[in-house]
């Protein structure tokens, strides 16, 4: 796209191209930032409940496990420091098989409390010890023991180690008395990393789909700037003075505003253009259209013939008829002028009722001999008005280009042989080769 000097380069925020962006790349930034937040807080609740529904499973799981190998119920026998946990006749203490195989399935630690004691547990210390006989917090006892009822904590400490835990009351067969309590648990680190993985996955989608959206806005916003830009510079062209430029093809073809827009530009050039170029009275061209085109013609080195024609008695013929009519009789020569002249060159109003005919790169003598044709055309010519039928005749001046004379020169001699031609008794042509 040609750059125009006289535009002034709009950038930054106050660039169309700039709030373009601001309303769509921001309100797509805020969104996803919104959203991936939202979503990971949704995603760490459902990490947690999901934890708690698992671990509460397992307790279960647990519980029936124990039903299921030992028969009988649970009971007790303490000696001073030593409680022995039995179910049924089966002792439990250090009967670590059936917890150590569930702890091997489900990758989660279990403990069996005796009332508040840790009697058997899967955890263990850094040396490989379990950590047994260690007491769980009074709140809970309170709560599991105490009120016979399960319970989920996500803050449970044992050593070093952070537990989401669910804590299984240990009830007699008959379910009236609570001995201790099935601890199942799952250390944070877990729990959490599972959260960080989600919400890792959440915001790479969530970062994929922004940039996707903001390179279809970024690419959209482009493409329609470079359509404005366009119809910027062929404006600005225009404004410059320019009426023989071109819309761009791609820009006139939209179907939708833009192209609307450009069109509507190129219809005003249109109109500037008649403005400009055309005589408003017989719409055919004016002076100032002649006098550039017969300077381009001398810069370039092409060749003409002009021919200056004058209506004649014109004056008398409004006095008589009136200056409506006379305005008829001009649009209809102009009209005849103009179509004669077509294949040949063009015709243009040159003041009043004087016209000047140019003959593109046609010599002299054939531009003279064209002419006579012309007034016979303009002498066969019936003009109407109010129906009565005038006719006109016109006198001319032909000469051919002289590359020693300026092109005000050529006309002014075409216009010394038509001052010949009225002189001589009007309604003819006279013509003369320039002399050698
Ligand atoms: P000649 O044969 O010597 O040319 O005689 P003429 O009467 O045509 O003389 P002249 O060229 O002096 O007269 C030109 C007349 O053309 C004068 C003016 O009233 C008339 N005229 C000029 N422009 C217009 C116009 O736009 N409309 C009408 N109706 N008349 C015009
Ligand atoms: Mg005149
Ligand atoms: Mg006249």
């Amino acid at each position: 796209m040609k750059k125009l000097e006289h535009i002034k380069e709009i950038r930054g925020a106050r660039s169309l191209y700039g709030s373009f962006l601001s309303v769509t790349l921001i309100p797509l930034i805020i969104y996803g930032i919104v959203m991936t937040v939202y979503s990971s807080i949704q995603l760490v609740a459902d990490v947690q409940t999901e934890a708690e529904s698992n671990l509460r499973n397992v307790s279960y799981a647990v519980a029936q496990a124990y039903d299921d190998k030992y028969e009988g119920d649970y009971n007790v026998i303490i000696y001073g420091d030593q409680v022995d946990l039995y179910k049924g006749v089966s002792p439990l203490n250090e009967a670590y098989e059936l917890l150590d195989n569930i702890h091997d399935e489900t990758g989660l630690d279990i403990s069996l409390f005796f009332y508040d004691t840790r009697l058997l547990t899967t955890i263990r210390d850094q040396e490989g010890n379990r950590y047994v006989g260690t007491g769980a917090n009074p709140a809970i006892v309170a709560e599991v023991i105490g009120n016979k009822e399960g319970h989920f904590y996500n803050n449970i400490q044992v050593g070093r180690e952070q537990y989401y835990v669910y804590y299984l009351p240990l009830m007699s067969q008959k379910g009236d008395t609570c001995l201790g309590m099935i601890g199942v648990s799952e250390t944070s680190d877990s729990v959490s990393g599972m959260a960080r993985k989600g919400i890792i996955r959440n915001i790479i989608i969530m970062l994929i789909a922004t940039l996707i959206a903001g390179y279809i806005m970024v690419h959209f916003t482009s493409g329609i700037i470079r359509v404005i830009k366009h119809i910027m510079n062929f404006t600005s062209e225009i404004a410059e003075g320019d009426l023989s430029t071109e819309l761009d093809p791609a820009v006139a073809g939209r179907s939708d505003e833009l192209g609307e827009m450009g069109r509507l530009v190129n219809k005003l050039r249109g109109s500037l253009r008649r403005l400009i170029e055309r005589d408003a009275l017989t719409g055919i061209f004016n002076r100032r259209y002649a006098v550039n085109k017969l300077v381009d013609f001398k810069q370039t080195g092409i060749r003409y013939s002009v021919s200056i024609g004058d209506i004649d008695f014109f004056k008398k013929f409004n006095d008589t008829f009136g200056h409506e009519c006379g305005d008829v009789v001009l649009k209809e020569v102009a009209r005849v002028l103009r179509e004669t002249m077509q294949p040949y060159g063009f015709a243009a109003r040159w003041g009043g009722e004087e016209f000047l005919l140019v003959y593109d790169n046609i010599d002299g003598k054939k531009a003279g001999e064209l002419t006579t044709q012309v007034l016979q055309n303009i002498r066969d010519t019936d003009v109407e008005y109010e129906g009565q039928i005038h006719k006109v005749t016109m006198s001319f001046g032909v000469t051919e280009c002289d590359k020693d004379r300026t092109m005000d020169e050529d006309v002014n001699a075409a216009d010394i042989l038509l001052y010949e031609a009225k002189e001589s008794g009007r309604n003819q042509v006279v013509y003369k080769p320039i002399e050698a």
